[in-house]
């Protein structure tokens, strides 16, 4: 019988990760904020394999692993990966044994988890540590200002329960000039303080995301947990991961699979949303919007053939794209790469981030599950 990584690996268009650029970011994250890094690998590692991703993390001195949901935690344990792992979110409650027996560290931040939590521990003769989240200007889950004086001597209170971390999320840490950031660590300190007043004696606190652990020293605290940053990526526009020495970890190639030559106003795709300048050559390279390659890309990028930026032309389609190659003819089966270097040139997710209006998180969450990932 055929096994499904051999009927995938039949095609040209693939995923190529460099584990060792992972493994390196999390060094120079760790070593640009003098702390130990909580690599976070939620979303199949952003794309490009949670195994692999937790796997060059660790290899680059992670101390800790997050996720954003109870399975990918117990994926992670499954592949024998033995590293804390914190889960970034709430599971559901009746998960609580099973994440537990799997050694994995939950979040929390309502009673009744806290108090499922509390009474697991019982349970098992031994305290469940808990990470507890604080809101502290993100608006999305975590304790809030007005009870977390009371919540925090509450949980002091239950038996079955160490809280060993507390963390809070930044909302604006990309945005240089914003003060945002500075008023929710001081926000953060407050929880800090109330929860020592309480008697709690949290060993991990944490704040920075990429954004922070690159531009916000003073959000360091115990431990920095970034995401996009330990795949070589940018936060935002105007924060360069490359600036601060990360290295991009996938690239996106395929292989020319259709070559043609067309006459002048030849018109081409869905909608014939491009005709062709002058005669010249058309290629068709099998990628398309079901592989995450995004249809605000039509007519909007551009991909490397024989070393030389060529236009996408024309509308994305669900599974091919068209490539303008103008006088120099190409040949079926020439390495085209979508996103990575080719000789001299380089097309960055950020590059298909900006062209499709958003940010390199949903570009490289987005790249689906038919493009074979190949680690190196
Ligand atoms: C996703 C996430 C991160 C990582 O953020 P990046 O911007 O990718 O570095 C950190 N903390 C929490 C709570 C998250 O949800």
């Amino acid at each position: 019988m055929t096994s499904l990584t051999t009927v995938r690996s039949l095609r040209p268009t693939r995923i190529e990760i460099d584990t060792g650029a992972i493994a390196h970011n999390v060094a120079r994250l760790g070593a640009l904020t003098h702390r130990p890094v909580c690599a976070v690998v939620k979303a199949d590692g952003y794309g490009h394999g949670a195994v692999a991703a937790a796997r060059a993390a660790l290899e680059g001195g992670a101390g800790w692993l997050a996720v954003a949901i109870g399975e990918e935690g117990l994926a992670l344990r499954e592949a024998g990966i033995d590293a804390p792992i914190l889960v970034l979110t709430e599971t559901p409650i009746d998960a609580v044994p099973m994440l537990l027996a799997a050694d994995l560290t939950l979040s929390g931040y309502r009673a009744p988890f806290l108090a499922a939590l509390a009474a697991a521990g019982r349970h098992r003769g031994r305290p469940v540590p808990v990470h507890v989240k604080i809101d502290t200007g993100m608006g999305r889950v975590g304790l809030v200002p007005d009870t977390w004086t009371a919540d925090l001597a509450s949980l002091m209170q239950l038996d079955g329960l160490v809280v060993d971390g507390l963390f809070t999320h930044l909302a604006r840490a990309d945005e240089v000039d914003d003060p945002t950031t500075d008023q929710q660590l001081a926000q953060f300190d407050l929880a800090v303080a109330a929860a020592t007043a309480a008697g709690l004696r949290p060993t991990w606190r944490h704040a920075a995301n990429t954004a922070a652990a690159l531009l916000h020293p003073d959000a360091a605290y115990d431990l920095v947990r970034p995401g996009i940053g330990i795949y070589g990526l940018s936060p935002a526009a105007d924060v360069d991961a490359a600036a601060h020495g990360l290295m991009p970890a996938l690239r996106l190639v395929s292989k020319v699979g259709f070559v043609k030559r067309v006459r002048r106003g030849t018109p081409v795709s869905y909608g014939h949303r491009w005709s062709a300048p002058t005669d010249g050559w058309l290629a068709t390279i099998p990628i398309g919007y079901a592989d995450g390659l995004p249809r605000a890309l039509s007519n909007h990028a551009d991909v490397l053939i024989r070393g030389r930026r060529r236009n996408l032309v024309g509308t994305v389609t669900m599974d091919q794209i068209l490539v303008w190659c103008d006088q120099e003819e190409p040949q079926v089966g020439d390495e085209v790469v979508l996103l990575g270097a080719q000789g001299e040139e380089h097309i960055r997710v950020e590059d298909w981030a900006a062209a499709a209006d958003t940010i390199t998180y949903e570009i490289v969450t987005q790249l689906t599950a038919r493009l074979p990932r190949i680690h190196r």
